[in-house]
């Protein structure tokens, strides 16, 4: 006898079954992309839409830069891809780019393919390098959804997703350094932090503090990572977090805007800890990829030719001074374009009507924080529209 074939959902449509074939990993905007320009994202019915939430903080050089995109066209006609085994310019210019750009002692770069990664690699690297087994991170901190990473979350909802954590994991308040000094006895291998926590709302934490962590961590054997996956490649109005007040961490992680939206890690680490590492401990087979390396060098240059920390500068300062004046924004926490706006009322139905009138903003952790992450080219005049949309809806 034939079997008949029954379709698994016989009554959707074509697009319908589409959509129900992803897995609902996150609630979705009411909003379909088509395609993007500078700071402005088009729907499908062709309404624009001003991005001040970039994609989560990856649109550095904006949607669609000419130059990133040239950079990737190219590369894809000339070598899509090769792996690690074998050495390329493209790969050896891009680590220039970013290493070319930190601070000493950070010297040398791991290729890999997102945040979480790595930041396990991070994690990975600073214990073997003191035989050490636990992690000192912040309440309020997040670090991605693989194993380890979500074990580091400060934000115990992840942890919660993730059980069972992995072990060795502590957490501190963000910014209390005498409570750091409490925690990091000899068995701790780093202390792993944002240096500005974007989910937690946007908190920042006083030059002394980062001294301090430095400190404690030359005179206890421990390593200082920082996450900056989302304050690295300009964001924050300097090319790097790492540096400011004179401290520079031992290892720092990158993902986020360091290819303007192709998928790209990277762990940047110092000297000694270079030195340590053997052929065949660490790998990835896509990390360093030629299509990655070709956007990052892309992005680099772009930040640097086009002026973008002096713009991100400038603007992230009439962003603030323009929220200042609006008198449901109680305060605007962070630096550059990493932005909390610290709002009088929940965050949510300002996010729906922005997004209505073409706006796009993001949420955080704190329902009364809303988020500004805008892509690094966003204009003076671009500024000033949203300040007016902004005012109006509050
Ligand atoms: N670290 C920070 C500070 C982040 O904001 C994120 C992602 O939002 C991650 C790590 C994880 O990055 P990814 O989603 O690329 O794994």
């Amino acid at each position: 006898m034939k079997a008949e074939s029954t379709p698994l959902t016989p009554a959707l449509s074509r697009g319908e079954r589409e959509e129900s074939a992803e897995l609902p990993t996150y609630t979705r905007w009411p909003v379909t992309l088509a395609r993007g320009k500078g700071s402005t994202v088009w729907d499908e019915a062709g309404k624009a839409y001003l991005d001040l939430y970039g994609g989560h903080a990856v649109a550095a050089t904006g949607h669609c830069h000419p130059e990133v995109a040239r950079a990737i066209a190219e590369q894809a006609k000339t070598l899509l891809f090769y792996s690690n085994v074998v050495a390329m310019r493209v790969r050896t210019r891009a680590a220039e780019a970013i290493a070319g750009r930190a601070p000493a002692p950070l010297s040398k770069v791991f290729f890999v393919n997102s945040g979480t990664e790595a930041n396990e690699n991070a994690m990975r690297l600073a214990r073997r390098v003191t035989g050490r087994s636990n992690i000192l991170s912040m309440h309020g901190g997040f670090h991605g959804r693989t194993a380890d990473a979500i074990s580091a979350a400060g934000l115990q909802k992840y942890r919660d997703l993730a059980r069972p954590n992995v072990p060795g994991h502590r957490f501190v308040s963000f910014g209390d350094l005498a409570a750091a000094e409490r925690a990091l006895d000899g068995s701790v291998a780093a202390v792993l932090l944002e240096p500005i926590q974007s989910m937690a709302g946007v908190m920042t934490a006083p030059g002394s503090y980062f001294e301090g962590l430095r400190r404690l961590c030359d005179e206890r054997g421990a390593k200082l990572i920082y996450d900056e996956v989302q304050t690295g490649f300009g964001r924050t109005g300097t090319f790097y977090f790492s540096g400011r007040h004179g401290v520079v961490p031992d290892l720092v992680t990158l993902a986020k805007g360091i290819a303007s939206g192709v998928p790209m890690g990277a762990v940047l680490v110092s000297e000694e800890i270079a030195a340590t590492v053997k052929p065949e401990e660490y790998g990835t087979t896509f990390g360093g990829g030629p299509l990655a390396c070709a956007a990052a060098e892309a992005t680099a240059r772009v930040i640097d030719e086009e002026g973008l920390l002096e713009k991100v500068q400038a603007g992230s300062k009439r962003l603030r001074e323009g929220l200042e004046k609006i008198t449901a924004v109680r305060r605007v926490r962070g630096e550059g374009y990493l932005l909390g706006v610290v709002l009088d009322r929940p965050g949510k139905p300002v996010r729906e009507v922005l997004l209505a009138k073409g706006f796009l903003v993001g949420g955080s952790d704190l329902p009364e924080v809303l988020r500004l992450l805008p892509p690094l080219v966003l204009t003076g005049g671009e500024i000033d529209r949203f300040l007016a949309a902004f005012a109006e809806v509050v």
